[in-house]
């Protein structure tokens, strides 16, 4: 099966080549659906055409989705938790008339690993399977690869989706999942290039032994990504001329012409998921109102850019919290984009910049929720030998800048320590009067006060004196 894999993949990496293909839209898929999988839904088909089911909106099955996001050795790369979340959201209404509806079975998982990241076909058959959630639809999103945008990896039963083919409206997964499901592409014997024995004719008269084996979906031919509708005509053996159907999830037009599975294929997948005995019987589908922010304030000042801690308030029935930071409150440029499972933060920022921060709840079956108000604060950079400091828990006040020779007043109520570094994070002899403390160089210097388990740095600024 390995084989026949590999001289997939060096067909499609050639004829993409002839095709000059310069986006990653254009690639393909690199499924092979295995043999047992077709053969059962060959069976299923029969039972189909002796009308033995009923085709028809069903009751929704509930059906736990896995995660795992690729990053390479270095963990960089990783399919974006806001894309992700998009993703799903967008999977759902998808395949809403199917009847099926996806919840997040566990947290996600963050595999390191250069060659899952490349998405090699050895390394994959290897080791992917530790990696499975039994009892799950097992989705890994990894960041580059050969010319092809997906595959169900029929032998393990799990889908790989390259990042950049899964962005907004994209159809990469809800295809993919089709495979999953048990489903052939429209033009079924023609993958690679080459014509089956029997070709699916247009008036429907062979089209449960021909092509995909359904014959609610159109005679279709073409195995290299097209746009809609198809530049040119196909010809079927009655010498009928024909455009295939664009609006297919199985055939490869191109994302933005695909928007259903037909209602046999919908039927199949059921019949598959029935097989499988992973559905649950319910999810929490609530949306959730976003969560209040608690720290930082709002427009608070010198929030440590280093370890920046965000709270906020539990919202009952949350799965997680997806938590995002933007400089200057660029939403398309994220410093931080994480989905937390718990109520509080830690993110690594830089600079003294105003920073924006938004949060919102989510559910297992819910990701669609919507971010809250947007709050903003301004971070510092603290030498690097000066430790962590925490939140602040009270205001402490000085008078800054100040100047060369004026005394630094401090005003915390209560014990503290007091210890100030200049900017390269050498410590500066105070003397013992910490409520007198000159300073006589011009310079940036670092002010830390310690009160009970408290510690805040402030930047203060020495000027020259006039
Ligand atoms: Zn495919």
């Amino acid at each position: 099966m390995f084989e026949t894999m590999l001289k997939k993949i060096i067909i499609l990496l050639f004829v993409s080549l002839l095709g000059n293909n310069l986006f990653s839209q254009t690639e393909g898929c690199a499924t092979q659906m295995p043999a047992q999988k077709m053969k059962a839904l060959r069976q299923f088909q029969q039972q189909l055409e002796i009308g033995q089911i009923p085709l028809g909106k069903k009751a929704t099955k509930y059906v736990p989705i896995k995660i795992h996001i690729i990053g390479n050795n270095q963990g960089l790369g990783y399919y974006a938790v806001s894309s992700l979340l998009q993703t799903l959201c967008e999977l759902n209404e998808r395949f809403a008339p199917v009847g099926f509806h996806f919840f997040l079975a566990d947290s996600i998982s963050y595999i390191n690993n250069d060659d899952f990241y490349k998405g090699d076909m050895d390394a994959i058959y290897t080791n992917a399977d530790g990696y499975k959630l039994n009892g799950a639809v097992n989705v890994f999103f990894h960041g580059v690869g050969m010319q092809w945008c997906g595959v169900y990896f029929g032998g393990l039963d799990v889908v790989f989706i390259k990042n950049s083919c899964q962005g907004p409206n994209a159809t990469t997964l809800a295809h993919e999942l089709g495979h999953f499901f048990g489903l052939p592409h429209t033009f079924f014997g023609w993958e690679g290039g080459g014509a089956p024995g029997e070709i699916e004719k247009i008036d429907l008269t062979n089209c449960r032994t021909a092509g995909d084996g359904f014959c609610d979906t159109k005679a279709d031919y073409v195995s290299s990504r097209w746009g809609c509708p198809l530049p040119y005509l196909l010809k079927d053996p009655n010498n009928v001329l024909f455009r295939p159907d664009s609006s297919m999830y199985m055939s490869y037009s191109s994302d933005y012409c695909q928007s259903r599975f037909s209602a046999e294929q919908m039927e199949a997948m059921r019949n598959d998921l029935n097989t499988r005995n992973i559905e649950a019987i319910s999810t929490d589908l609530t949306k959730l109102p976003p969560p209040q922010k608690i720290v930082p304030s709002p427009n608070q000042k010198a929030v440590n850019a280093k370890n920046a801690t965000l709270q906020w308030n539990k919202i009952p029935g949350a799965m997680a919290y997806h938590v995002q930071v933007a400089r200057f409150g660029d939403w398309s440029i994220l410093n931080f984009d994480k989905l937390v499972f718990d109520t509080t933060a830690v993110a690594s920022l830089f600079g003294t910049w105003p920073y924006a921060w938004r949060v919102r709840a989510i559910t297992a079956g819910n990701t669609c929720s919507e971010f809250g108000a947007v709050d903003t604060f301004e971070t510092k950079e603290i030498p690097a030998n000066i430790s962590p400091a925490l939140y602040e828990k009270d205001a402490w006040f000085f008078a800054n800048p100040i100047t060369v020779g004026e005394s630094l007043v401090i005003q915390p109520q209560g014990d503290y320590d007091i210890n100030v570094w200049n900017e390269w994070g050498a410590k500066i002899d105070i003397g013992s009067d910490r409520n007198n403390i000159t300073l006589n160089d011009p310079g940036l210097y670092f002010v830390g006060i310690k009160k009970q388990d408290s510690f805040v740095v402030k930047r203060l600024i020495v000027l020259q004196n006039p």
